[in-house]
């Protein structure tokens, strides 16, 4: 008898016999402080419970760079990078139920996870007490370095894999799937609702998200930004504050005033000065993911009762509940999309802070 797909998941794919592959064109980096570049990767045959999807977009988020340069620590050259997939359905494996040839799906930043711990039954596969495989530079369960999205086609576990809802296009779908639920999680698990003030820090890819998503949820929404040099956007985002973390009376004005602060910057925040934004039991929660260490005082905290958290991307449940959300409001990523000639380029402006707000790559383009 067929193992179930969680079955497979806990226990390891039939016979792990998927030893047959299929090259497929990438781009990724060589090494550590190399360019990114044209390459050709293997795909493995579809296990059972196996999706071949083509993939259409990939988002280019800020985790693609910290991780191909190394900021992260040392990494399994050479990584194609992409945890924003989008794309359809082009082959299933012979047990597969949830998604047929066709299909629109996309693909965030996990492809697989132990499905037996308490976080996986919960739907937490992010969470995963026995770490979850990440859609690049992890290991899969066959022993291969995975490899991402920046790709023409990828092979996931059905599992991993979520619709993409009609009405929202595959192009501005992609930076939904990390971008979108890892700014979407923390403020639902925050309660960001009406009544309720979020400041989001950055705007840049996760931050516009949260703009976004903030605002869709009923909260009234600040953005916390270097400089006014985006106000328009913000305001057109949905935010009805937007101020300049470089005019030091932005930290005086706003003291004691939000109940959630979404912190997405990618270098190290001055973290007191951002505590003390937050009204009483208020929480700061950074989801950027800076290669150095924030300093904390203890006053600023406890003089509020105020909270430091942090959150990392969302369950597979909440994903596509997350995108369930967007569809239903209307809502995508404001993109721009490149051809694969444009990723080195694109990488150096996200560094420069130069986007609005997710580069897209066009992977007919590879
Ligand atoms: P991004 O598009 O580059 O946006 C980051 C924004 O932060 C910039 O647009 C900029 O906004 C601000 N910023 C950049 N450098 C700054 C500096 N030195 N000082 C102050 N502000 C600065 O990046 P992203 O793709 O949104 O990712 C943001 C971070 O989240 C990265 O570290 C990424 O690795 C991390 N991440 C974490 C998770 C998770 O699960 N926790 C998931 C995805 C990404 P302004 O110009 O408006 O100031
Ligand atoms: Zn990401
Ligand atoms: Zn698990």
């Amino acid at each position: 008898m067929a193992l179930s797909s969680l079955e497979a998941r806990v226990t390891g794919p039939e016979g792990l016999k998927s030893t047959s592959m299929s090259t497929v064109k990438a781009y990724g980096a060589p090494a550590a402080k190399a360019p990114l570049e044209a390459m050709s990767i293997e795909r493995r045959d579809l296990d059972a419970y196996d999706v071949l999807i083509d993939i259409k977009f990939a988002g280019i988020c800020h985790s693609d760079i910290h991780t191909v340069r190394g900021d992260w620590g040392p990494m399994p050259y050479p990584v194609v990078p992409g945890h924003e997939i989008a794309g359809v359905v082009a082959a299933v494996g012979s047990a597969v139920t949830k998604h047929q040839v066709g299909d629109r799906v996309g693909v965030g930043c996990m492809v697989s996870s132990c499905g037996s711990c308490s976080s996986c039954a919960a739907g937490q596969e992010n969470y995963c007490l026995n770490h979850n495989t990440p859609t690049y530079a992890g290991t899969d369960k066959y022993g291969a370095t995975t490899q991402g999205g920046y790709s023409t086609a990828i092979v996931v576990e059905e599992d991993f894999v979520l619709r993409i809802p009609e009405g929202i296009g595959l192009d501005v779908a992609a930076p939904l799937l990390c971008a979108g639920v890892t700014t979407y999680s923390p403020l639902r698990h925050w309660g960001a609702g009406p009544g309720k003030k979020v400041a989001v820090v950055g705007l840049g890819g996760l931050g516009h998200m949260a703009v976004k998503l903030a605002a869709a949820m009923g909260a009234e929404v600040t953005v916390l930004s270097q400089s006014l040099k985006k106000r328009e956007d913000g305001l057109r985002l949905g935010a009805t504050d937007y101020r300049a973390t470089d005019d030091p009376e932005t930290f005086e004005a706003l003291k004691g005033t939000f109940d959630l602060i979404i912190n997405t910057v990618s270098a190290p925040l001055q973290t007191d000065k951002f505590v003390q934004l937050l009204a009483l039991d208020g929480t700061l929660v950074t989801v950027g993911a800076p290669p150095k260490p924030m300093v904390v005082s203890m006053y600023p905290l406890a003089g509020m009762r105020r909270s430091l958290a942090g959150s990392m991307i969302g369950g597979i449940p909440e994903t596509q509940e997350m995108l369930d959300f967007c569809a239903a409001h209307g809502l995508g990523a404001d993109i721009e999309v490149i051809g694969a000639d444009a990723i080195n380029e694109a990488y150096e402006r996200v560094l420069a802070s130069d986007v609005r707000y997710r580069f897209v790559i066009d992977t007919s383009t590879l």
